[in-house]
């Protein structure tokens, strides 16, 4: 079956990086070693799913500066078709301490990425309509009415639809629920975005429920679609609604991660994110958990790399080290 197209609609940053010994206290000033470079989670996924070998199209708010330039770029390096707002703001940054434990502190600039707007993405109309496009990927850090209308817009034309509920402190509203098939939380976000539907959940005693439990949890979290917890090493755990995406595969299962040298997590995330918005758009009659597998191995080697959108892998070199 041909590879369809999947839609990302998110954010791009230029992020700013410290590596020092230990995080800076209020007040104190230290130094560290400096190093830049493109982010976002809406770019990191978009660049995996175009290196996994889909058709990517990536709908953002740009400034007109030397960070839009450089997604611009970065863009046409790795096939990504933009369809970009061009926002009076300047373009998204993040700055981020890292110390020598790996350990992090990060302040985002939004910039323009809170400029992407409802009309921006109703122009992705006719791509929509044009049944090439397989899925619909969004996160957090744009405007949750350009996300609603694009998955409105998806939901239209039997596009599927994966929400990535990152970061954890931004709020999904009711509404977006309802427009989406399949959400990926890590543990943090699925405890918070549980707890704001008024339900108990804890973040500490997460890994240690059983099965049952756990998918008791997801189907309240999505009572109609899937939900897909991620659990760095330990890979992720798959819970479908009754008949959603199920296939012949159980209700809810574990889905390991190989064991690797693991250097840099951050951005693990956004390549499963982005990973399985690309299988899933290459779908053919494959069961999800195949695609599961898929998304769980292409991450696991995205942390033996520093880095994250620079460093995701290519479709073949998940192949070459896992088959
Ligand atoms: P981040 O915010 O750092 O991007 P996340 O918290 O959103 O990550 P995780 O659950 O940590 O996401 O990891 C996502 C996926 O990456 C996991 O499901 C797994 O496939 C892979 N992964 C992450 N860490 C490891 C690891 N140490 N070893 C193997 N695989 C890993």
């Amino acid at each position: 079956m041909m590879a369809k197209r999947v839609i990302v609609v998110g954010s791009f940053n230029v992020d700013h990086v410290w590596s020092v010994a230990r995080l800076p206290r209020p007040g104190e000033t230290l130094a560290g070693e400096y190093g830049s470079g493109p982010g976002g989670k809406g770019f990191n996924q978009a660049v995996a799913a175009a290196r996994s070998g889909a058709a990517v199209r990536f709908a953002c708010a740009l400034g007109d500066d030397a960070g839009g330039q450089l997604a611009r770029a970065l863009a046409a390096d790795d096939g990504i078709a933009l369809h970009v707002l061009a926002s009076d703001a300047p373009t998204g940054t993040a700055g981020i301490y890292v110390d020598r434990d790996g350990r992090n502190s990060i302040v985002i600039g939004p910039g323009a990425n809170a400029a992407l707007s409802a009309d921006h993405v109703r122009e992705l109309g006719a791509d929509l309509a044009d049944a090439g496009t397989g899925v619909v990927l969004a996160q957090l850090e744009t405007p949750a009415e350009a996300i609603a209308t694009a998955f409105a817009l998806a939901r239209e034309h039997g596009v599927a639809t994966l929400l990535n509920p990152a970061p954890a402190d931004a709020e999904v509203t009711p509404g977006l629920w309802a427009l989406t098939d399949l959400t990926t939380p890590n543990e943090t976000e699925f405890c918070t975005q549980l707890q704001r539907l008024g339900h108990d959940a804890d973040p500490d005693t997460l890994a240690g429920l059983a099965d049952d439990d756990l998918h008791a949890l997801c189907r309240r979290l999505l009572p109609h679609g899937t939900v897909v917890i991620t659990l760095g090493a330990a890979g992720c755990f798959v819970s479908h609604a009754s008949g959603h995406l199920r296939g012949d595969g159980a209700a809810c299962y574990r889905q390991p991660a190989p064991r690797v040298e693991a250097i840099d997590t951050i951005g693990a995330g956004d390549a499963f994110n982005g990973a399985l918005a690309a299988s899933l758009a290459r779908a053919g009659e494959k069961p999800f958990a195949e695609h599961i597998a898929h998304a769980v191995r292409y991450a696991a080697l995205s942390t033996e790399r520093r880095g994250a959108a620079l460093a995701m892998p290519r479709a073949a070199d998940v192949a070459a080290r896992f088959d």
